[in-house]
């Protein structure tokens, strides 16, 4: 039997925690193939506020130990990718009637010293009379608190991920779905389908499922097994707006049925705003923005700043649905954990299959960790816990110093624009003088296809990055569908067909709407595809 049908292990899901999980146990010498019905981070894990946080508001519902895992990852991430990860200042305006000032004033102490804190500043008060903070703000808003969290590019940190594993000889099969498995002479038998065309047949010593919101269909309908948790689904949804203001700092503000919203600088041109917390009964891959969702961003927004937003404001938006973890005794979404929880079954000498149960994007990676130290037993994995102190592809900056690092990559690339460095650099890291390398001048990017994008940093994400779609490029390899037109979508379109033919790949069986509707994502700048909003 060919060497490349068995492995140790099957991953099941190319979202943050697949990814992750493949990751870590490639690391750890194992043999790993990652499948993905769709593209990486397709669905969820392109879809978050993009925050690695410790979750300020999971406070009020005492769930400290996920609030301390959370900062300790904070630290742990902004220092093992600083390029795609980078600090960020929140405002919370206080409103006493919602809640006291001594009350967050607790939360805030709370969160400055639940974990050890060595890059973030701590919080404290601001006079939003006098600060600039305050100027975009209503009249009625006199005092605030200022915190510390992070940003970071979330489809990015999966591919990341992805591409770590597989320098560690994990293979990636993206556009791959896991048909059906079976347990047979101590192995699993998996069935995978490309491309909805091809099937493969694969063995393994074990499985994780790592499919998010399809956690429990995938153990039901494909794996035939039983399990003791299931996913929840609740859906989130975030508006994109121009940008309502001129500083660096992102608002949280609270609103009167006791959730908070965020409003965050975005792409330097726009205010991303969200989320809602919504129970989700229908398909995953279809979620979409409703426009009471809309409504309700724009009202929350309009409660706090000057400026006044309506639907027809916005100008792009996005859902997702996150795979919770089911609990009894929480009626309320927004009350329901999110923390995670993995679920062994390796009864009698079986081959294991485990399961994720919630998450965030913030806990991935020592989720990932806990997950293959599960597996070190029925696998009898030698190799110990490694990721804690390993920088992801493009991040070995030293000391995480970000700034100095763009110094030097713009000397080196003096003749880049500098919005189009700052771009590369973020994205790619130390990996942008890879892409680069054979450029000596603007003109050896090749032709610009759509704004901001050249020829070369597409040839990259296709050879690189498993890019497949004009999709995958403008909204998850990147965020240049908001400044994309329909013409410019369909040069790409072209340019990557010939790039794929030249790679020997058959086009992708996807296409730009599909991908774009089951991210639910909808464009009224580009690749206007579900549109609701206007
Ligand atoms: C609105 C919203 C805001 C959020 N904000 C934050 C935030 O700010 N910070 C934070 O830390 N977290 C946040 N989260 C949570 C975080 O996004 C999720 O916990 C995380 O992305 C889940 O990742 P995942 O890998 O489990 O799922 P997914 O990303 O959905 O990945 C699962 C993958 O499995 C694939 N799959 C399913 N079935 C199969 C099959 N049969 N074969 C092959 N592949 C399959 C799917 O295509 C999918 O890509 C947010 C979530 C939402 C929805």
């Amino acid at each position: 039997m060919a060497n490349d049908q068995h492995y140790d292990l099957l991953v099941v899901g190319g979202g943050i925690n697949g990814a992750g999980i493949a990751r870590d146990a490639a690391g750890r010498g194992l043999r790993v193939l990652l499948c993905e019905k769709d593209d990486l981070a397709g669905h969820t894990s392109s879809a978050s506020t993009k925050l690695i946080h410790g979750g300020l508001r999971y406070l009020e519902y005492y769930e400290f130990g996920l609030v301390r895992k959370a900062l300790k990852e904070r630290e742990v991430l902004l220092r093992a990718a600083p390029h795609i990860i980078w600090p960020l200042r929140f405002v919370m305006p206080h409103v006493p009637h919602l809640r006291p000032a001594w009350m967050i004033r607790m939360g805030l102490f709370l969160y400055d010293h639940l974990s050890r804190r060595e890059l973030l500043p701590g919080s404290c008060g601001v006079n939003l009379d006098k600060h600039a903070l305050g100027v975009p703000l209503q009249d009625s808003m006199h005092k605030g608190f200022v915190y510390s969290d992070a940003w970071v590019d979330d489809a990015r940190l999966v591919v990341l991920n992805a591409i770590d594993a597989q320098e560690r000889g994990a293979k990636i099969m993206t556009r791959t779905k896991l048909q059906s498995a079976h347990r047979e002479d101590g192995l699993w038998q998996a069935t995978l389908v490309k491309d909805e065309r091809t099937e493969i047949r694969i063995f393994a010593r074990a499985i994780v499922n790592a499919a998010g919101p399809w956690a429990s269909e995938l153990l039901h309908q494909h794996l035939h097994q039983t399990a003791r948790n299931d996913v929840r689904l609740v859906k989130g949804s975030h508006i994109v707006v121009k940008k309502m203001f001129d500083h660096d700092h992102a608002y949280i503000f609270q609103n009167p049925d006791k959730r908070i919203i965020f409003a965050i600088p975005y792409e330097h041109e726009f205010t991303l705003i969200g989320t809602t917390d919504l129970e989700y009964k229908g398909d995953p891959g279809k979620v979409k923005i409703s426009s009471d969702e809309v409504s309700y961003l724009c009202d929350s927004a309009n409660r706090y700043f000057k400026q006044s937003i309506k639907p027809a404001d916005v100008l792009w938006t996005y859902s997702g649905v996150r795979p919770l973890l089911e609990q009894e005794d929480a009626s309320n979404p927004s009350a329901v954990t999110r923390d995670y929880h993995l679920e062994l079954d390796a009864a009698h000498d079986q081959a294991p299959i485990l399961s994720v149960f919630g998450g965030k994007i913030t806990t991935f990676r020592c989720l990932a960790e806990e997950a293959v130290n599960l597996l070190e037993q029925p696998l009898k994995i030698t190799k110990t816990a490694w990721t804690a102190n390993a920088s992801l592809p493009g991040g070995d900056i030293p000391n995480a110093d970000f700034f100095g690092f763009f110094q030097r990559f713009q000397s080196h690339y003096p003749w880049l624009p500098k919005a189009l460095a700052e771009r590369y650099a973020h994205s790619y890291g130390t990996r942008a003088l890879r892409m680069l390398s054979d450029c000596r001048a603007l003109a050896d990017l090749g032709e610009q296809l759509s704004p901001g994008l050249y020829e070369a940093e597409v040839r990259y994400l296709v050879e690189s990055e498993w890019a497949r779609t004009t999709d995958d490029i403008l909204w998850r390899r990147s965020k240049l569908g908001l400044h994309a037109t329909p013409s410019s979508v369909q040069v790409l379109q072209e340019k990557l067909t010939h790039l794929l033919a030249v790679a020997g790949q058959v086009p992708s069986a996807v296409s730009t709407n599909t991908a774009a509707t089951a991210a639910g994502v909808t464009s009224l700048a580009a690749v206007s595809t579900t549109s609701e909003v206007r």
